[in-house]
């Protein structure tokens, strides 16, 4: 018990140092008479984001991921580097230490500077070697350094889009199916994510991993007998320490009702230091444990990412992606399926294509859905079914995840349905009722 203590100090100390640090941008107040909407703050747009081509498909090389550590971390031991506390310890989280690995552009300078930014910077110096230096339209990059547009509110976001809020029976729980509760362990991530669909609590401390917090939701699902699978999400439960996740596990475990425990994390594609040994051998004590993973592009496939996914799946836990649908970062057919083809080789199934969001401040990654709906039309068919996910829109308002399908049904001539396959050519099948068996 008393290392469980010690480690929740020392988590929540981690937390602690996170900076409250959404403060209204001097424009929005000015703009947001005008029809409620935040306009464009003054960098200019047209240069923006919008048109570029995504970069590459492949990781980076391991020269460049080198360079980069002996750039700016010359005097840090391979030790250090694989050790995930040092990775978490030495993020990268202020504008002059950004300043000093990139190039910046206007749109990330603006935002950096003024710090008005909801969601807090954070980036593991892994994750830091991954991205480019000099281009600022990096998929990768794209997706952890803050720029102007997450300032700006379009119509239709909300800060809690999927009504998360309404549907918290106890601080940090949310129960929205009758069979399902979604527990948020923490409110910490070793990388932010731009996109976050909870930045409105990401980062900013209000929900802690104290063990009272968490007996209380404990006991929700103990005094819930339709409970049988209890999602563990946050924040991203692997960056707690291994004495308190498996205090939380058997805890869970020890409820009868709960068949099926899961865990989202991010932490393969961002700190995959974080997988050990240790940690594997711990999760395998509490099967059927199921993990969702995110990765939303193939230059997070490294050596290090096979690797923790390999020990993973070695653990025996099923491992799904749940991918978000970014513009400019992972939204066209090449990139998807170069995705998708390393998430099989690392044995994660891609599960869910997700829409993105309408989190505030989302506009510039979100795209159309006929973008997802062609990017799964050139998925289908063009490599194995298991590769292709399931895309859906997590209805607004807490309607729960529907799922969109490109339609191959051509039309109906009598009994025959008229299909379109993944080329476009058509077939008939016979559709009629059949006959039943008299008995
Ligand atoms: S890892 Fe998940 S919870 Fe953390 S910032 Fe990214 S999307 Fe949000």
């Amino acid at each position: 018990m008393q290392d469980l203590l010690s480690h929740e100090e020392t988590i929540i100390e981690d937390i602690d140092e996170e900076p409250p640090s959404y403060y209204p941008h001097p424009l929005m107040s000015v703009l947001s008479h005008t029809h409620g909407l935040f306009e464009q703050p003054s960098v200019n747009i047209t240069q923006s984001l919008f048109h570029k081509q995504p970069s590459g498909c492949e990781p980076r090389s391991l020269s460049a991921i080198r360079a980069f550590r002996r750039k700016f971390f010359p005097n840090t031991s391979d030790k250090e580097w694989k050790d995930w506390q040092w990775q978490i310890a030495n993020r990268i989280r202020t504008y002059q230490q950004l300043n000093r690995m990139l190039i910046l552009s206007a749109e990330e300078r603006e935002t950096l500077e003024t710090n008005h930014s909801k969601l807090p910077l954070g980036i593991t110096p892994y994750y830091m070697s991954l991205l480019s230096a000099d281009d600022p339209y990096q998929a990768l990059r794209r997706t952890v350094v803050p720029t102007i547009y997450e300032l700006m509110r379009s119509e239709g976001e909300a800060d809690d889009p999927l009504g998360e809020e309404h549907q918290s029976p106890v601080p940090g729980l949310v129960h929205r199916y009758p069979d399902r509760a979604l527990l948020l362990v923490l409110d910490f991530c070793s990388t932010y994510c731009r996109y976050c669909t909870r930045s409105r609590v990401v980062g900013h401390g209000g929900i802690l991993p104290s063990k009272s917090r968490l007996e209380k939701a404990i006991d929700y699902i103990r005094y819930t007998p339709t409970i049988r699978d209890v999602l563990l999400s946050g924040g991203d439960p692997l960056t707690l320490g291994d004495d308190k996740l498996e205090w939380l596990l058997k805890n869970l475990r020890e409820i009868p009702h709960v068949e099926v425990i899961r865990i989202g994390t991010k932490i393969p594609a961002v700190l995959p230091q974080r997988v050990t040994k240790k940690l594997t051998r711990m999760l395998k004590k509490y099967h059927p444990l199921w993990m969702s993973l995110h990765f939303v592009h193939p230059e997070e496939c490294t050596q290090e990412s096979y690797r923790a996914c390999g020990m993973l799946a070695d653990a025996g836990i099923p491992l799904g992606s749940q991918t978000v649908l970014l513009k400019g970062v992972n939204d066209n057919v090449a990139t998807m399926t170069s995705l998708v083809d390393h998430l099989m080789k690392m044995r994660v199934r891609p599960y869910y294509l997700y829409q993105c969001d309408p989190i505030t401040g989302s506009a510039h990654f979100r795209t159309r859905v006929e973008k997802g709906l062609e990017i799964i039309r050139g998925l289908r068919g063009f490599t194995s079914g298991y590769a292709v996910p399931t895309y859906v829109i997590d209805a607004p308002g807490g309607g729960g995840k529907v799922p969109l399908m490109p339609d191959y049904v051509a039309g109906r001539n009598g009994d025959k349905l008229m299909l379109k396959n993944y080329e476009d050519k058509l077939y008939s099948y016979p559709d009629s009722q059949g006959f039943d068996v008299l008995m």
